[in-house]
């Protein structure tokens, strides 16, 4: 596959990618990486595009559910190894402080009441697809709200960073974001890759199987963006050293 390379900074960033993939494979390594991509209520154009550019990887899609549109079933006809995750109730800031929707402090009541019923819309709409990891909105979350996943039940999280909850449930999480916020527009394929080799670079040094999660916002992607991602996934995929997280289907329901 050939990749137009930007500038010098980007072809060295390259090679090191290459260089540490290489370093797993001969070490019979295999790096684990997923992507989760957040804020899907509807099939839109851009969760078509996006989804197009990631035809053949799996994707995760967090869904938010009190906002669900029933059009969003269609994006299982495009893409069938979709996994379905919950994103919260309906990404409201419900915090004082930094943004959450489930800060400590609410009724706990209110709390798994909310849970539920995003569980179970998630469920009778994509019976198949759904995984019952929590998605927390700006991926925060009280710890007293953790403690009720079992009632819903939710069997995970997933946030950002290298942070856990509780080793009682499934921590599965995202570590590359290719968004840049501040400025509002994607990463450049020189950040991604840096912020990627980082992860891949600590995975090797420690000797620990922890995948990396790649984190995108369909809705804020232009298409230059998804090309980016498509051609580092490609290559990432190309080097026998990765394997594609995917979560167990409906009828075979093991941890990851
Ligand atoms: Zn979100």
């Amino acid at each position: 596959m050939r990749i137009l390379v930007q500038n010098i900074k980007e072809l060295l960033v390259w090679g090191r990618l290459h260089l540490r993939l290489e370093q797993a494979r001969f070490r019979g390594v295999k790096i684990k990486i997923w992507i989760r991509d957040d804020d899907a209520i509807e099939f839109t154009r851009e969760l078509s595009e996006f989804l197009e550019a990631m035809h053949d990887f799996p994707i995760s899609l967090a869904v938010i559910p009190g906002n669900i549109k029933d059009t969003l079933v269609n994006v299982l006809k495009m893409h069938p190894r979709l996994t379905i995750l919950q994103h919260g109730w309906m990404h409201e800031n419900r915090s004082t402080g930094l943004p959450s929707e489930f800060p400590d402090g609410l009724e706990e009541k209110q709390v798994v009441a909310e849970l539920k019923r995003g569980y179970n819309i998630l469920n009778n709409m994509f019976p198949e697809h759904y995984y019952p990891i929590f998605v927390p909105p700006w991926n925060r979350i009280g710890d007293d709200i953790v403690e009720d996943f079992h009632q819903i039940p939710l069997g995970g999280l997933s946030v950002f960073g290298n942070d856990s909850g509780p080793i009682s449930i499934t921590n599965i999480n995202t570590h590359v974001d290719i968004m840049d916020w501040q400025l509002g527009t994607g990463q450049s394929t020189y950040m991604i890759l840096k912020c990627l080799i980082n992860e891949i670079e600590l995975r090797l040094e420690h000797d620990v199987d922890t995948p990396i999660g790649i984190l995108t916002h369909h809705l804020k992607h232009d298409l230059r963006l998804n090309t980016r991602l498509k051609n580092i996934v490609t290559i990432l995929n190309s080097k026998q050293a990765v394997d594609w997280l995917v979560f167990p289907p409906r009828n075979n329901r093991a941890r990851v």
